[in-house]
């Protein structure tokens, strides 16, 4: 018999705790977020019924067709995907978070289209900690005179920072791409700016979330160790 998707899930929970007593840091600090693109509603429901809460897409397209058998859930959704200025209507429709905010046309629109419908929507703001070309996210050093832009727009409440770490077979080597996001986080709340204040760090998936608790995380986002392969990973990089 195939293993199921609780047992996975099962499993995953496991790693996140064994790595938290690792690093002395408390279970409660660590949230499992599932990574569902490309992954069917009714395995996402199985997964909602071994009582996860909390699942991430990456395109505004999944989560319109997935909608209609997953409301009603207990569920929060997050965006995690890179996110088009004209899909800002619809993701707002979905979501409460958008973990990929990226640039400041961004944070503007979301903004005017939240003034509109007198609602505000968490915001992660994407960091490209790997400096890879092919990847989103802002460079780190320009992190906080982005959040110095965007603190004015009110309709964004600023939870913290997100990043997709370096991948490689050497762990040391994908250390330093997480331990910078939280460096990041380090100065930020050192400039005490109101409304920007006890951020949260996104980042670990299923090939580094021991590393990424190790540096941190507060928020693991975990597809593959739990539904299996997907066809391609390549909707996390630029086209
Ligand atoms: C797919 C994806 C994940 C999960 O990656 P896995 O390796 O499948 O665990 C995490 N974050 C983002 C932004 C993703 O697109």
């Amino acid at each position: 018999m195939p293993v199921s998707i609780r047992e996975h899930i099962q499993t995953v929970h496991q790693r996140i705790t064994n790595a938290c007593q690792q690093s002395g840091r408390s279970v409660r600090d660590v949230r499992l977020l599932l990574a569902t693109k490309t992954v069917a509603a009714d395995q996402i429901r199985q997964a909602i019924a071994a009582g996860e809460t909390l699942i991430g897409e990456n395109k505004v397209q999944e989560l319109r067709d997935k909608d209609p058998e997953l409301t009603r859930l207990p569920i929060e959704r997050h965006f995690i995907g890179h996110l088009q200025t004209n899909k800002i209507k619809e993701v707002l429709k979905y979501v409460s978070c958008i973990q990929s905010l990226d640039r400041l046309e961004l944070a503007q629109r979301l903004d005017q289209q939240l003034q509109k419908s007198g609602k505000s929507v968490e915001v992660y703001i994407q960091v490209n900690t790997s400096y890879e070309a092919s990847k989103y996210g802002l460079p780190p050093e320009k992190v906080l005179s982005f959040i110095q832009s965007i603190r004015t727009l009110d309709t964004l409440r600023i939870k913290g920072l997100m990043t997709i770490g370096l991948l490689d077979v050497d762990k040391e080597k994908m250390r330093p791409s997480l331990r910078i996001l939280s460096q990041i986080k380090d100065q930020i709340h050192d400039q005490a700016i109101e409304g920007v204040e006890n951020l949260k760090l996104s980042m670990g998936m299923s090939q580094d979330l021991e590393l990424a608790i190790a540096e941190g995380s507060n928020l693991v986002r975990v597809g593959t160790s739990i539904f299996g392969n997907r066809f391609s990973g390549r909707e996390i990089w630029k086209e």
